[in-house]
């Protein structure tokens, strides 16, 4: 498609090409040297309009821009692996188990536009307020830290809420209190490797957190892990994975799930 519509520009541009050797469209010379002038811009010739841009249909509220993939819209789970069994929908809410493993998409992804929202719930009477970590992981290996930070726990300022876990920390801390949706959305670039397995280009990522930027197009230096430096792993396209962290005692929910590749 691309091809034909170059084409036709070609074609459509060969007269305007003839028409400058007529004797009616003569260059302008300058008056001293007899060489030619450069020919006076018109507003057409930066203007290109080919290839038109698709058409897409926005989201409307709770829903998703029509050439999304729905990972989670609350009715089901067919867009997760299954041997994720532990994580259930609840009253059309995805919830993290307390046991189990990450809950892993189906397909792979390398560079997304991604919108999530989450909620950690306020503590049952009595209970000792949680933290909720959980997270998401693009590509498998890097980690967008989900974590409540209203109970009270303070935490190192690259593993908090909207931070790339222990490298970059949020520009912001704009979370709702327990018990209150949070929506991230997020742009995020894969990276491009060299021959010898480092980056030629490094992964990126900007994340709004509840319409205040968070991560300006920040780097990711390589694995997200606990103990240790990030690493850098050749990979290719790999599941979005959402984190259920070992120790947590209490739950995340999530809703209205979607991604576009880019
Ligand atoms: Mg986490």
């Amino acid at each position: 498609m691309k091809r034909i519509s170059l084409l036709l520009l070609l074609l459509l541009s060969v007269p305007d090409i003839f028409a400058q050797n007529t004797a009616d469209t003569k260059p302008l010379t300058d008056s001293l040297t007899g060489f030619p002038l450069p020919e006076e811009m018109t507003p057409g010739m930066t203007e290109f309009w080919l290839p038109q841009p698709p058409q897409v249909t926005p989201d409307d509220a709770g829903s998703a821009p029509s050439d999304a993939i729905v990972l989670f819209d609350g009715t089901d789970l067919d867009a997760w692996r299954p041997e994720s069994n532990f994580w259930t929908i609840e009253n059309g809410l995805l919830k993290m188990p307390k046991k189990g493993s990450a809950l892993a998409t189906k397909e792979n992804f390398g560079s997304v536009q991604m919108h999530i929202e989450w909620m950690v719930p306020a503590p049952e009477d009595g209970k000792e307020c949680r933290q909720g970590n959980s997270g998401v992981f693009f590509q498998g290996r890097y980690e967008l830290q989900i974590l409540d930070m209203n109970g009270g726990k303070p935490t190192y300022a690259n593993g908090m809420c909207g931070s790339i876990y222990k490298q970059q920390a949020p520009l912001a801390n704009p979370m709702r209190g327990r018990g209150e949706w949070n929506e991230y959305d997020i742009i995020y670039n894969a990276p491009v490797f060299n021959s010898n397995g480092s980056y030629r280009v490094p992964p990126t990522i900007t994340v709004i957190f509840n319409g205040v930027l968070v991560l300006n197009n920040a780097q990711i230096f390589g694995t997200t892990t606990y103990i240790g430096l990030p690493k850098v792993q050749p990979h290719g396209d790999a599941p979005i994975m959402l984190q259920r962290y070992s120790d947590t005692e209490d739950t995340v929910y999530f809703r209205n799930i979607w991604v576009r590749k880019l």
